[in-house]
């Protein structure tokens, strides 16, 4: 059973959701029941701006709001809060899709030898492909070489490790 920590969330939504919508999730978590007004001014930025995330948010089921009129002007209030549980299972679920396609990469690079001419703007290429090409890249012209993946798989295990924390 996974389980992530409200505070998560914010980091998570942070790699999924992107600068403008966690700023938005990051402050209803800490104030729920802002308003559209209220959260536009919290984060200096137009208000039509946050509505867009706000729909954004809403399209996915993170959040919810209230509806309350004022007798004075009939002026329409929103009030917003996050579906903190909704929050919780979309976000958990990327981290874990992400998780698995982390996993594949990992199986590929270890079971499989990959040739690359170690430019970084140029491919890297299956075997049979390179004998195609009798060992020169394709792209550039320079030689083909096996790649070593170690880096790129300790980076793939760091990668795993902080999402799984996170999964806690
Ligand atoms: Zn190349």
């Amino acid at each position: 059973m996974y389980y992530i920590e409200p505070s998560e969330v914010v980091k998570l939504t942070e790699v999924f959701g992107g600068e403008e919508a966690t700023k938005v999730v990051k402050l209803l978590l800490e104030e729920p029941g802002l308003s559209d007004e209220e959260l536009a001014e919290r984060l200096g930025v137009d208000v039509k701006q946050v509505r867009k995330t706000l729909h954004r948010l809403l399209e996915l089921s993170l959040v919810t709001y209230t509806v309350s009129f004022e007798k004075e002007n009939g002026k329409r209030t929103f009030r917003w809060r996050l579906q903190l549980e909704q929050v919780v299972s979309t976000v958990r679920g990327q981290a874990i899709r992400i998780i698995e396609r982390l996993k594949m990469l990992r199986e590929f690079y270890s079971t499989n030898v990959v040739y690359w001419c170690g430019n970084a703007s140029c491919r890297k290429l299956d075997f049979s492909i390179a004998v195609d090409h009798f060992f020169k890249c394709p792209y550039c012209g320079n030689q083909l070489q096996p790649y070593d993946p170690s880096e790129m798989l300790k980076a793939i295990d760091e990668k795993i490790a902080e999402l799984s924390r996170l999964l806690r």
